[in-house]
């Protein structure tokens, strides 16, 4: 019995290294995302990381950039490694990017034992409660939740409870299964955000090594976020 379970816990390792995905506004990409995925990839091997940049926010404004050169900006920063890539769907899809249809989609793309998992800022996952159909995610993705400077794990009531039911014992936990449970990360601290990257430029000051260079010199050649 305790054999079997034992050989039953370790094919489920092989055959679930887990498949990560980031979404996001990417407007622009900046190297809090990237080294946010290089070091998740780093820690869990996964076979990848995938950076879905959305076509319409649905909390935010909309960006002052087109989908397309948010797309060509995320291909700029990700060439340096192989294990990132970048995935058009919800550009391609239009309309309000709800992650809840990304997830149905992936999901239906990689079958359902394959690991899936969503990683996320603290900043997202406090807001998850808002998002539309939130409570279904765990049917598809498990949650990575990644420290982010600024942000405290300041839990209103739903998102407790919410912890409480799906929390993972172990890291590992999130390769043995498909979907369904969440982990709390911390990283290298980087207060680096997108806006922040936009009111730089916007004065005219620099926004150097705050994003990869290529993307830098992509912005100054399109005259973006002026
Ligand atoms: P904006 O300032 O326009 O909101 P942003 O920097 O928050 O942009 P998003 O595209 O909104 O970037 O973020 C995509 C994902 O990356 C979110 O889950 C967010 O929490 C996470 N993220 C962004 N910047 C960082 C960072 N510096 N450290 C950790 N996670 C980050
Ligand atoms: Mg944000």
């Amino acid at each position: 019995m305790v054999i079997l379970v034992t050989i039953n816990s370790l094919r489920n390792v092989a055959s679930t290294s887990g498949l990560a995905i980031m979404g996001g506004t990417f407007d622009p990409v900046h190297n809090g995302h990237l080294r946010t995925a290089v070091e998740i990839l780093d820690r869990y091997h996964y076979s990848g990381m995938k950076l879905i940049p959305c076509f319409q926010p649905v909390h935010k404004d909309r960006p002052s950039v087109l989908p397309e050169q948010r797309l060509d900006m995320a291909r700029l920063a990700i060439s340096g490694d192989a294990r990132l890539s970048v995935d058009a769907r919800e550009i391609d899809r239009k309309g309000p990017s709800y992650s809840i249809d990304t997830l149905r989609d992936l999901r239906s793309e990689i079958g359902p034992d394959e690991s899936l998992i969503m990683v996320l800022g603290m900043d997202s996952f406090l807001s998850l409660p808002t998002w539309h159909n939130w409570q279904q995610i765990m049917d598809y993705a498990h949650l990575l939740v990644v420290s982010r400077p600024g942000w405290e794990p300041d839990l209103i009531s739903e998102l407790s409870g919410f912890c409480e039911n799906y929390r993972a014992a172990s890291s590992h936990e999130l390769q043995c299964a498909p979907s369904g449970r969440v982990w709390f990360e911390t990283l290298t601290p980087l207060g680096i955000s997108s806006s922040m990257i936009r009111a730089l430029a916007r004065k005219n000051e620099s926004i150097a090594y705050l994003l990869p260079e290529p993307v830098q010199k992509y912005i100054e050649q399109h005259q973006l976020y002026r």
